[in-house]
């Protein structure tokens, strides 16, 4: 207990344990624990990426040593049927055999060439046959990269500086990026981060999700200076703000005019809601497209992509400089193919969502049942545990914050009856192919119990 105080100076973290009792002892993490207290002595909060550190829930890290199928198994040998799937990249679940089988393959005539290979060629036309509004590709090994590119393009095509994204969409690490609304009246952000420069966040224009309005002013105010507008058009990363098709085509509507690049930020939706992504299901095309996560099968890339007029302002062709050491990695170009030719096999997504669906159904007719303030939102396999007791969540400022708490409780129970969330109330969990009808109906007693356990309290 000693060690774990130490890591926890938070008093959040503190306190819960002994508030809430609950009826599964806890899971083992003698072996995490352990291989916890090393890292942290390697990394800064012990994690490659800050979200893995588990601070907004109980406990410390899993250290996750294998996947198969829809389970995950950690370090002290206990199993978990896993819905945060690597934050999204696993729609086939781990270890899906063709991914594995063709990345192999691959692997046996080398790593990585820095010359071109058929394997991206391979990639780019299983992408760019299925997208009629999409010409050309550039792979890259992030979805930050991914972003970062295509904000660059856009200024460099429209030769614009402003930005406008909104409040509750995350679109990776770059500086113009981590920027976040402004208090009061003022339009230009404010950083989300130490480090970037308060001159970015002066061209980054920050408006609420779902307010035309806001969007309309911020036109008003910079006629010719906004380069883009990006969106997740499925907001995944702060809830999940599935926003009216309205609100989309009007963004649409309001860049054409304007002569600014409309960028959907699709590393999370893509070849999620379906093989076109967001911008299929709604019908709503954007200037520039970006990927990540599933577009990689599990391996590191990422890619933007837009009409041939717009893509020929990029490097070698343009003077839009853009680069990368392992873009195009032949072994990831591979997992990439194995996997996206997966998908595109006949009744995949209505499968797949229609499992999805009903998982969500379920447990929101559940807890209204049980007068819980609890509800799944879900579009095609994305869901997000809400506690609320709003028909809709659109904004980022219609979460109630207080609500984590609940969410800590929720984590832990789940764990200990064998279901794996992402350690945050903010992060939405992904159902993959491979969990089978027999594996959702174990998980949805487990979060039935668990429930039971939240509001008991
Ligand atoms: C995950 C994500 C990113 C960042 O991708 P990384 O591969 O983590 O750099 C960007 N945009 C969206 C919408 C994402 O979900």
């Amino acid at each position: 207990m000693s060690f774990l105080k130490k890591i926890f100076s938070g008093e959040q973290e503190r306190s819960e344990e002994s508030v809430y009792s609950t009826d599964k002892p806890d899971i083992s993490r003698q072996k995490s624990i352990l291989l916890y207290q090393k890292a942290l002595k390697y990394f800064p909060g012990g994690v490659n990426s800050p979200v893995r550190a588990f601070k907004s829930v109980s406990g410390t890290p899993l250290f996750i040593q294998k996947g198969d199928g829809c389970k995950i198994t950690d370090a002290d040998g206990n199993t978990f049927i896993d819905f945060c799937c690597s934050w999204g990249p696993l729609i086939l679940g781990h270890n899906h055999p063709s991914i594995r089988e063709k990345v192999i393959q691959t692997v046996q005539n080398g790593m990585t060439f820095g010359a071109p290979t058929e394997l991206e060629n391979e990639l780019a036309e299983l992408i760019l046959k299925h997208h009629d509004y999409i010409e050309k590709i550039r792979f890259v090994s992030s979805g930050t990269e991914a972003v970062m590119s295509a904000v660059r393009l856009a200024r460099g095509y429209t030769q614009r500086d402003k930005i406008l994204k909104f409040e509750g969409c995350y679109h990776g690490h770059a500086d113009s990026l981590l920027v976040k609304a402004g208090s009061g009246l003022v339009t230009f952000g404010e950083t989300s981060s130490a480090g970037v420069p308060k001159a970015f966040a002066q061209e980054t224009i920050v408006v609420p999700l779902n307010d035309r309005q806001a969007v309309q002013d911020a036109f008003n105010q910079f006629k010719k200076e906004i380069a883009c507008v990006i969106i997740e058009p499925v907001p995944a990363n702060n809830g999940l703000l599935i926003q009216d098709a309205d609100f989309l085509t009007f963004l649409r509507e309001i860049c054409t005019q304007h002569k600014t690049l409309l960028i959907f930020d699709e590393v999370i939706s893509g070849f999620r809601l379906g093989f076109e992504g967001a911008a299929g299901y709604y019908k709503i095309f954007p200037d520039i497209i970006t990927y990540g996560k599933i577009i990689g099968g599990g391996l590191p890339v990422g890619a933007y992509a837009a009409s041939e007029k717009i893509m020929s302002n990029i490097s070698p062709e343009g003077n839009v400089y853009q680069a990368g050491t392992l873009s195009g990695n032949p072994v990831a170009m591979s997992a990439g193919i194995a996997q996206l030719t997966e998908l595109l096999k006949m009744g995949f997504y209505k499968d797949l969502n229609s499992k999805a669906k009903e998982f969500s159904d379920a447990i929101t007719r559940f807890a209204a049942t049980n007068n819980y303030p609890f509800k799944v939102f879900n579009i095609g396999s994305i869901f997000w545990f809400a506690f609320t007791e709003r028909e809709h969540i659109r904004t980022a400022s219609e979460i109630n914050s207080q609500s984590m708490d609940k969410f800590k409780v929720l984590h832990k129970e789940l764990l200990n009856r064998g279901v794996y969330l992402g350690p945050s109330g903010y992060e939405v969990g992904f159902v993959s192919a491979a969990h089978s009808k027999v594996d959702l109906e174990k998980a949805k007693r487990a979060v039935f119990e668990s429930l039971d356990v939240v509001f008991r309290h």
